[in-house]
């Protein structure tokens, strides 16, 4: 019998252990899908066409005097395509800029969108196409953007967690009066808050309009 109950409680323990492995396999795949999915601009190799566009035309004007608007815009244009980086190459396109000249952008090679900087997500962000891409095609963030989201979760998301949590608790009962006084101040200070920040009245905004 006791052998039995050994065996039971062995395959039992077996089991959880394989549950926690496989939830810790989980979150580290989760952990890593997020930080792929997070990946910010910040984070990445980039190229600006404005510098290197300014740094051609001044020796392509030195070297060209007296040429006119569409000859630079064709000697620019074929310096830029000379121009490579990790032994990418780019397209270029232009438009007219109000001082006369041109405003040159990337076309970018994936989208065919025209940008000003291209973006080499890091080695370690594996899933992300390793060549310099525009922003959207890397589904890139901002640092700022992100904060923003942790500032949502601070300020909105985990206060509405540890309300419910302490309803929960008091709901439940069995708890000694000074405990559930504790956990009412504590709700109550924790709503004052949450009615007090911008974040929960833009949260509350777009929940009402269906904006979320
Ligand atoms: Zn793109």
């Amino acid at each position: 019998m006791n052998h039995f109950i050994y065996n039971k409680n062995v395959i039992i323990f077996k089991y959880f252990l394989s549950l926690l492995r496989n939830n810790i396999k989980n979150i580290s795949h989760l952990l890593e899908r997020l930080r792929i999915m997070q990946l910010t601009v910040e984070q990445c190799y980039s190229v600006c066409v404005n510098p290197l566009q300014k740094s051609i035309k001044e020796t392509v004007e030195k070297n060209n005097p007296g040429c006119s608007k569409e000859e630079m815009r064709n000697l620019i244009y074929k310096e830029l395509k000379d121009f490579s980086v990790n032994e990418q190459y780019f397209e270029y396109t232009s438009i007219n800029n109000f001082l006369g000249g041109y405003r040159w952008f990337f076309v970018c090679p994936k989208c065919k969108n025209r940008a000003t900087k291209l973006f080499l997500p890091p080695a370690e962000a594996k899933n992300r196409e390793q060549r310099y891409l525009c922003k959207n095609c890397h589904k890139l963030k901002n640092q700022s953007a992100i904060q923003g989201q942790n500032s949502m979760y601070k300020k909105v998301t985990r206060p509405i967690k540890r309300m419910k949590e302490i309803e929960d608790k008091i709901a439940r009962g069995h708890l000694r009066p000074e405990k559930i006084q504790k956990l009412l101040d504590e709700h109550e200070r924790l709503e004052r808050d949450l009615k007090a920040s911008p974040e929960y009245r833009l949260f509350s905004f777009k929940k009402k309009h269906d904006l979320l």
